[in-house]
C-alpha cells in the first residue's frame, strides 16, 4: 500500500489533491483541524475514486500534536511509510501592516511555515530511508511577489518558498524530490468575499481555477515521472504572474 498525507485535506485545494491521489492508487491520509464532517465528505469521495483513507486530525501550527498523530500512524504501521505529503494547510488574515495585529502576523506564520517543519521533519526520515518521497509544497503568487495587504501571508509563503529550494537539496541523492505550488486565484473558501468580477479582469485567462486544476499539478509532481523536477516552484494562475 502507498500512503499520501495532505493537510488541510478537507476542502478546496487539500481535497482535490486527496481524489487526485486517489486516482493514482495512493492510500490517503487526510489531516483536518476542526470539521471531522467535511473531512468525512473527503474520504466518501476518496472511497468513490476506489481508494481508502483514514482521517488524521492535528493542528499543523501545534508541535506537539502533529508530532504525535504523525508518530502514532508510523507506530501502527511499523513496515509502511508516507511517501507522498502535501503540505496544503494554510490560512490568510489579510490587512496593511500599518494595522496589523501581532496575533495575525504570528499566526498565519505558525501554520504556514511552522506548519511545514512541524509536519515534514517526523516524515522525512522515513522517506530516506526508503529511498523515495515527494513532497509538494503549497505556496502562492504572494509569496512569489507580494501582494500589498498580505505581508504575513507572503512572508510565510516566501519563506516556504524557500524552505522547498534548500530541502530539495539536502535530499535530492535519496530521490526525494521537493516542490513548491504557487497557486493565483483558484476558487476555494480562501477567496470567498474577495470581488470575483474585477480580479477576473486582471488574469489573462479571465477567470479563477479550480482546485482540480492545481490538484492535476500535485498528482503530476507526485508521480516517478516528476523525478527530475526538484527544488522548483510552479506557477499555476492563469497568466497573471510571470
Ligand atoms: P481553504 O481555506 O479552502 O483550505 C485551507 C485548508 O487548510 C482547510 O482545509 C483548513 O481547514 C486547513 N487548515 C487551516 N489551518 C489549519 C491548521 N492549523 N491545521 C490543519 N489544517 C488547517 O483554501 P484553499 O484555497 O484550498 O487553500 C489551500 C492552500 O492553497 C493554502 O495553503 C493556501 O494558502 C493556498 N493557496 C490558495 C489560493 C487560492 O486562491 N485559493 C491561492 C494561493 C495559494
Amino acid at each position: 500500500m502507498k500512503y499520501a498525507l495532505v493537510t488541510g485535506g478537507s476542502r478546496g485545494i487539500g481535497r482535490a489533491a486527496c481524489v487526485r491521489l486517489a486516482q493514482m492508487g495512493y492510500h490517503i491520509l487526510v489531516n483536518y483541524v476542526n470539521k471531522t464532517d467535511a473531512a468525512e465528505e473527503t474520504l466518501e469521495l476518496v472511497r468513490q475514486e476506489g481508494q481508502d483513507g483514514e482521517l488524521l486530525k492535528f493542528d499543523v501550527s501545534n508541535l506537539e500534536q502533529t508530532r504525535g498523530a504523525i508518530e502514532a500512524w508510523q507506530q501502527a504501521h511499523p513496515d509502511e511509510y508516507i511517501e507522498v505529503l502535501v503540505n496544503n494547510a494554510g490560512i490568510r488574515r489579510d490587512n496593511l501592516m500599518a494595522l496589523m495585529p501581532a496575533e495575525d502576523w504570528t499566526t498565519v506564520l505558525q501554520i504556514t511555515l511552522n506548519g511545514f517543519y512541524n509536519v515534514t521533519q517526523p516524515i522525512l526520515p522515513a522517506m530516506q530511508l526508503h529511498k523515495f518521497g515527494r513532497i509538494i509544497n503549497m505556496a502562492s503568487l504572494s509569496g512569489l511577489k507580494g501582494l500589498p495587504g498580505q505581508t504575513n501571508y507572503s512572508a510565510a509563503k516566501g519563506g516556504i518558498i524557500g524552505a522547498t529550494k534548500a530541502l530539495a537539496q539536502e535530499v535530492a541523492r535519496r530521490n526525494i524530490t521537493v516542490n513548491a505550488i504557487a497557486p493565483g486565484f483558484i476558487k476555494t473558501d480562501m477567496v470567498d468575499g474577495l470581488d470575483e468580477a474585477a480580479l477576473k479582469k486582471t488574469i489573462p485567462a479571465n477567470r479563477f481555477g479550480k482546485p482540480e486544476e492545481v490538484a492535476s499539478l500535485v498528482g503530476y509532481l507526485a508521480s516517478p515521472e516528476a523525478g527530475y523536477i526538484t527544488g522548483n516552484v510552479i506557477s499555476i494562475n492563469g497568466g497573471l504572474y510571470t
